[in-house]
């Protein structure tokens, strides 16, 4: 879908609407697991001194724009228009498209956040919270929370753990996850809490 090579990473250049079609798609065809990156430019340049990070960035389902960052290089060294699909609009929007029909699990930020996130998201967007889990655990828990979220069978997968450590937890765990549709999404479970 005219994907392009931005600073040696992967961009998709499609529009929010776009996006969430396509989103929509996967979410119709459960048992496959995606993972979509929303590229900034601090994540460009951790990628370079972080291999594992710029691999699960290039394995990614889907990268879109998330600030005017990205849209500004991509014009300047591509000579590309790339509309924005950021992480806030793109989880919003899906559970405002899918409602009830969408199950979520609203994984990282301080302890309580994910909670508060998800009352919020119910309450807005009259999802279903198939769980919620706080993003400050070691990486020797990273099993227990992955097969926390397989468990809960989601069909939305939020994962706020702040840059790499998002991307890198969504990809590697994403046959056993086993979860349609997965975003790293920075600070959005913040923003969704208050
Ligand atoms: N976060 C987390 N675990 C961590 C680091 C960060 O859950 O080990 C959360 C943090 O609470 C916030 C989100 O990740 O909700 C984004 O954090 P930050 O803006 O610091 O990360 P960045 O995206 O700037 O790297």
């Amino acid at each position: 879908s005219g994907r392009v090579q931005l600073l040696g990473l992967p961009l998709d250049p499609v529009s929010l609407e776009a996006a969430l079609d396509l989103l929509g798609d996967w979410l119709a065809q459960p048992r496959a697991p995606h993972t979509v990156v929303t590229l900034n430019p601090e994540f460009i340049m951790q990628g370079r001194s972080d291999e594992t990070f710029t691999s699960a960035m290039q394995r990614a389902d889907l990268v879109t724009a998330d600030g005017v960052g990205i849209v500004w290089a991509a014009r300047q060294l591509l000579g590309l228009e790339v509309p924005r699909a950021p992480g806030f609009d793109l989880s919003a929007g899906l559970m405002q498209r899918h409602g009830a029909n969408l199950r979520v699990f609203f994984l990282g930020a301080r302890p309580g956040v994910a909670e508060a996130a998800a009352q919020q998201a119910a309450a807005r967007y009259g999802i279903v919270v198939a769980g919620t889990h706080h993003g400050y655990f070691d990486i020797s828990e990273d099993v227990r929370v992955a097969e926390l979220v397989r468990d809960s069978r989601p069909d939305l997968l939020l994962t706020a753990m702040g840059a790499a450590r998002q991307e890198i937890f969504n990809e590697y765990w994403r046959g056993v996850m086993n979860v349609p549709v997965m975003i790293g999404v920075g600070g959005v479970l913040d923003v969704l809490s208050g």
